[in-house]
């Protein structure tokens, strides 16, 4: 997990300027704005009808604020560049990753979604291929900020397809939303399955057929 929110309160957000034979990597620093986030933190507090200044809440603006600079620290950084780096294998069968641990936080409520993310890909005949951790590091990039389910889905599956050009991909997502299971319904243990596909798995759906059995046979 990123733990540069322990060591600064400022976070370094990477952006990345991409060029199709040359990636250029700038690093942006940007400044989170750790005592705006400290009082309105406070704000709430009271708003709650809270004592922010009684001796267990004395340090809960702050260790909120930077808790928030950890878990959207994927914010302004594009984690496509994750991919840039592919090689070349003998294989042109279906690689899948599957149970690649995420948490997430939801827009609507901005409380915690967690789960697990699969991702399949078929490489063409130029077929990339990329490290297993990349995917892990994709993933994570893309969950580190205010979401929801389906955009991670599809920005993961979009990634893959504009990086690698793969003849097909395939990415189920799952997870429990706190949103649904403490507050409004109310059920725990309820799971949203999201699912992307681009290429093949997109057009033929006995090829999606196959991957989903794959993925889903555990
Ligand atoms: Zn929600």
């Amino acid at each position: 997990m990123g733990s540069a929110a322990e060591v600064s309160d400022s976070v370094l957000f990477m952006s990345v300027d991409k060029k199709l034979d040359n990636k250029v990597i700038t690093p942006v620093a940007r400044e989170v704005d750790q005592e705006r986030a400290e009082r309105a933190i406070r704000e709430l507090l009271e708003a709650i009808g809270e004592d922010p200044s009684r001796d267990g809440l004395l340090d809960t603006p702050a260790r909120v604020a930077r808790m928030w600079t950890e878990v959207l620290s994927g914010t302004n950084n594009d984690p496509d560049h994750h991919l840039s780096k592919t090689f070349d294998i003998e294989h042109d069968e279906m690689v899948l990753v599957r149970d690649i641990p995420f948490d997430s936080m939801c827009e609507h409520h901005m409380l915690p979604f967690t789960g697990t993310a699969h991702i399949a890909y078929l490489p063409g005949t130029t077929g990339r291929f990329t490290g297993l951790s990349k995917l892990a590091r994709l993933v994570e990039g893309y969950s580190r900020r205010l979401q929801v389910q389906e955009r991670l889905t599809s920005q993961i599956a979009d990634a893959m397809q504009n990086m690698l050009d793969p003849v097909g991909v395939l990415v189920v997502v799952e997870a429990e939303h706190t949103c649904m299971s403490l507050r409004g319904v109310r059920k725990p243990g309820t799971k949203t399955v999201t699912t992307a596909a681009r290429g093949i798995y997109r057009t033929d759906a006995q090829s999606r057929a196959e991957v989903m059995a794959f993925i889903q046979g555990r």
